[in-house]
């Protein structure tokens, strides 16, 4: 069948286009839009029945975004921005879904997406100087252009404990929920996980179930959200001059416009210190309290152990029993080295008589039975257990098409085997016309994601359509390039504490994958000056044919 597949693909039966899109979801959405805008026909495939990737797929009970909604918007169109208001500072995933189908709807996106439809391998042509992509629904995609608008965390990961086919109860993923939800009302519930989708589903969770058991291995920092309405001095700094709250989004370090910090721990008492630390725990804004405090937290071991004494602190004081308490107190990664959570209840939450914590670090898990958890020690009979086990990150949806062959018949799979080789995570080296949003080497999950791919996106449009007006048809980094981009990663990965810490930023969380800090840690602003100055310069560090 895969033969005859083929034979019928070079016939010419495959639907033809400049550009292949795939993912439907914040990136792929903006892109189909510019692509559009830019005279090129586009084809977008997604998975899902519908728009929306991350926030279609993520339906738990709690699920929002931790960047403020007001700063994780679009910026592209001025008109948009006030043809939507958000109704909370941090919007709900219902809600979010519901601006990315406004969204479709406004720019009248979906006529050009094939939903359900998932790209299963990629085949650069050398003769044809087309990409030729093949899917497990429909025609095969013949394309100029082939770009991977995947998703940083999109990949779920597979649990790791034995026993899962085993357990007779209810079986769930927080990054797959069931779109109708699920009634947990008076159900023995597991929880297995303490990351972000853990921590914002933990309370609602507990508020349905008749009891719940909480499986941690790895404590996270969390900070309580304080939601509600978009704070008022926020909200009146991008009311006052929007262009420029936006700008300045755009050069800042983490995608959200606050300023450079330049005071450093030591310059400051305790009490200014503590001072600032109160005042970054009540705003309930991660960037504020990983970017405003002082500005040695995310360089200096000592600047952040004072952070993470403070935030320890706090954990001791919202939980009343000392032995939880302290099996939810982080001790083993600098602040910020790992993704910090927002909170709504999280920790008031283990004081609740239908709470347990379950300290893995102490009794690891053996295996999943017939009727529950068992670690070593005890064993939890539960109705439902609930995956909130992360992803696959960064490289994980990527690599899942497989095999996606470029120049000579080499495979991704082989260019990576060490880790991923890019250049300005964007482009790889072999792979022409082969373009990734938000991909491994770029700031991405550093940062707030909205501002990223909107540059990443503007960035390959304008090249795509510079390319062609110029009469090229290929465009591909150089292996120096590529091999100066990883140098600078290393480099600047040596400034920051994320290498101190085994993270999904690091590839830590997935069994036998490659370690390696995946997303640049250079900041936002410094990496678009360098993408733009790439293009300035004549497009150095890329062969154009
Ligand atoms: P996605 O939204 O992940 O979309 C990718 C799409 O590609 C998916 O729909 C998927 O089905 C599809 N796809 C993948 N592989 C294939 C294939 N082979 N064939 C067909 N389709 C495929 N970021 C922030 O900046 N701020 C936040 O507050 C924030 N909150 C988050 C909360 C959660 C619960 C999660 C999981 C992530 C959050 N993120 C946040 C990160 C978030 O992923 C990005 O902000 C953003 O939504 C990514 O958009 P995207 O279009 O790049 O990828």
């Amino acid at each position: 069948a895969m033969v005859a597949t083929r034979a019928s693909d070079e016939r010419g039966t495959a639907q033809k286009v400049d550009v292949a899109v795939v993912g439907a979801g914040f990136a792929g959405l903006y892109l189909l839009h510019r692509l559009r805008k830019a005279g090129f026909s586009a084809v977008g495939l997604d998975e899902a029945g519908d728009v929306g990737g991350t926030w279609y797929w993520n339906r738990y009970p709690g699920a929002r975004c931790d960047i403020q909604t007001i700063d994780y918007s679009y910026t592209f169109d001025p008109e948009l921005e006030t043809a939507w208001t958000w109704s909370e500072k941090y919007a709900t995933q219902p809600e979010i879904l519901r601006y990315l189908g406004f969204i479709a709807d406004r720019y009248d996106l979906r006529r050009d997406i094939r939903f359900k439809t998932k790209v299963t391998e990629a085949r650069w042509d050398e003769a044809s100087e087309r990409w030729l992509i093949t899917t497990d629904n429909g025609a095969p995609v013949s394309c100029r252009h082939y770009i991977m608008a995947t998703g940083c965390l999109s990949a779920p990961k597979p649990p790791e404990i034995d026993g899962v086919k085993d357990f007779k109860g209810e079986v769930y993923f927080t990054g797959r929920w069931p779109h109708d939800g699920v009634d947990l009302t008076g159900k023995r519930v597991a929880v297995i996980g303490t990351g972000s989708s853990a921590i914002q589903s933990i309370p609602l969770i507990a508020e349905q179930a008749a009891h719940l058991t909480v499986f941690q291995r790895t404590p996270n920092f969390a900070l309580p959200a304080h939601n509600g309405p978009a704070p008022a001095d926020r909200m009146s700094l991008l009311q006052s001059d929007r262009a420029a709250y936006r700008e300045q989004a755009r050069q800042s370090m983490a995608g959200v416009p606050y300023p450079q910090q330049t005071v450093v721990s030591w310059q400051l008492s305790d009490a200014e210190r503590r001072e600032r630390f109160e005042r970054a725990w009540a705003a309930g804004d991660l960037v504020h309290i990983l970017t405003q405090l002082w500005a040695d937290q995310a360089v200096d071991l000592d600047g952040n152990k004072i952070v993470q004494d403070l935030i320890r602190e706090k954990i001791r004081a919202a939980v009343k029993d000392p032995e939880t308490a302290a099996a939810l107190m982080p001790d083993d990664h600098p602040f910020g080295a790992k993704r910090p959570c927002l909170d709504t209840n999280y920790y008031a939450t283990y004081n609740r008589p239908n709470v347990t914590l379950v300290n893995l670090r102490k009794e690891p898990i053996k295996a999943i039975t017939a009727s529950g958890i068992s670690t070593n020690g005890r064993s939890f009979d539960v109705d439902v257990i609930v995956f909130a086990t992360g992803f696959d990150a960064m490289t994980g949806a990527i690599r899942a098409v497989h095999p996606i062959t470029g120049r000579g018949g080499k495979s991704l799979s082989d260019v990576w085997a060490q880790g991923p080789q890019t250049y300005l995570g964007l482009t790889v080296e072999g792979f022409p016309n082969f373009f990734m949003i938000t991909g491994p080497g770029s700031p991405s999950v550093l940062s707030n994601m909205a501002v990223s791919i909107e540059q990443h996106a503007d960035w390959v449009v304008d090249r795509l359509a510079a390319l062609r007006d110029a009469g090229f048809t290929t465009m591909e980094p150089t292996e120096t390039a590529q091999a100066g981009w990883n140098r600078h990663m290393a480099d600047c990965s040596m400034l920051t504490l994320h290498r101190l810490a085994n993270t999904w930023y690091t590839g830590a969380n997935v069994p036998g994958k490659v370690q390696g800090l995946m997303p640049y840690t250079g900041g936002v602003g410094p990496y678009r000056s360098i993408c733009d100055e790439v293009v300035s310069r004549g497009m150095l560090g890329f062969k154009l044919t």
